[in-house]
């Protein structure tokens, strides 16, 4: 039987790469996340990695050009037919197009598009206390969720860094980006007969709980 094919949606710092970790073990899902996908091209300094590098840095979408390629090989890839977990994907009406076209073309269709749904202030409180393990990708919070000793990732070792664009002025501009050009995926996905929105406040045990009830229907 073929998987469940979810969408995470929501603002940066809500919470999608929290929740993605949860779901993927839970629902073997493959997870494909667009923003890790880069950041790992660009640490690599490969020529998708130099292309990327400016936009991200700047909080801007980097051109769909470069981006849906590399979304259309992961999805044809077989081990997303037991269901995948796209994070960070679409992020405007153009990418939700393609990603149509080419879900069409192999027969597919996405089961539920999960938009978690948070606050700004809570956004900007969120994103500029972030930190990450290099090694694992495990999300920390300076305040909220502190690894057990400072700059050490609690789970593999690795080093617990700052992204170059949670600072306060990208994440102003990462919002605002959020707001013209993803926000209308919301209504796109509802208008599919698709969408959950998942209040993405609270526990992240909580909020699990929620979008497992909600995976579950
Ligand atoms: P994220 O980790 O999802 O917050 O993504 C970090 C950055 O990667 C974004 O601010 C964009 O510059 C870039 N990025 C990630 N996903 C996409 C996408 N689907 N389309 C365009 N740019 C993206």
């Amino acid at each position: 039987m073929a998987g469940l094919n979810v969408i995470l949606l929501g603002p940066p710092g809500a919470g999608k790469g929290t929740q993605a970790e949860r779901i993927k073990q839970d629902y073997n899902l493959v997870h494909i996340s667009t923003g890790d996908m880069l950041r790992e091209a660009v640490a690599a300094g490969t020529e998708l990695g130099v292309k990327a590098k400016g936009f991200m840095d700047a909080g801007e979408l980097v051109p769909d050009e470069v981006v849906i390629g590399i979304v259309v090989d992961r999805l044809r890839q077989p081990d997303t037919e037991s269901g995948f977990l796209l994070d960070g994907f679409p992020r405007s009406l153009s990418q939700a197009h393609e990603l149509d076209t080419a879900l069409d073309a192999a027969g597919k269709q996405i089961t539920m598009a999960l938009a978690m749904i948070v606050p700004e202030s809570e956004l900007i409180k969120r994103l500029t206390g972030r930190r990450l393990c290099r090694d694992c990708q495990k999300p920390y919070h300076v305040v909220f969720s502190p690894p057990r000793q400072e700059g050490v990732c609690d789970q593999c070792g690795g080093e617990i860094f700052q992204r170059s664009d949670d600072s306060e002025e990208t994440v102003q501009n990462r919002l605002e980006v959020y707001r013209t050009q993803t926000e209308p995926l919301i209504d796109y996905y509802r208008s599919r007969g698709v969408l959950t929105e998942i209040d993405g406040v609270g526990h992240p045990d909580e909020i699990y709980q929620r979008i497992r009830g909600s995976l579950s229907q």
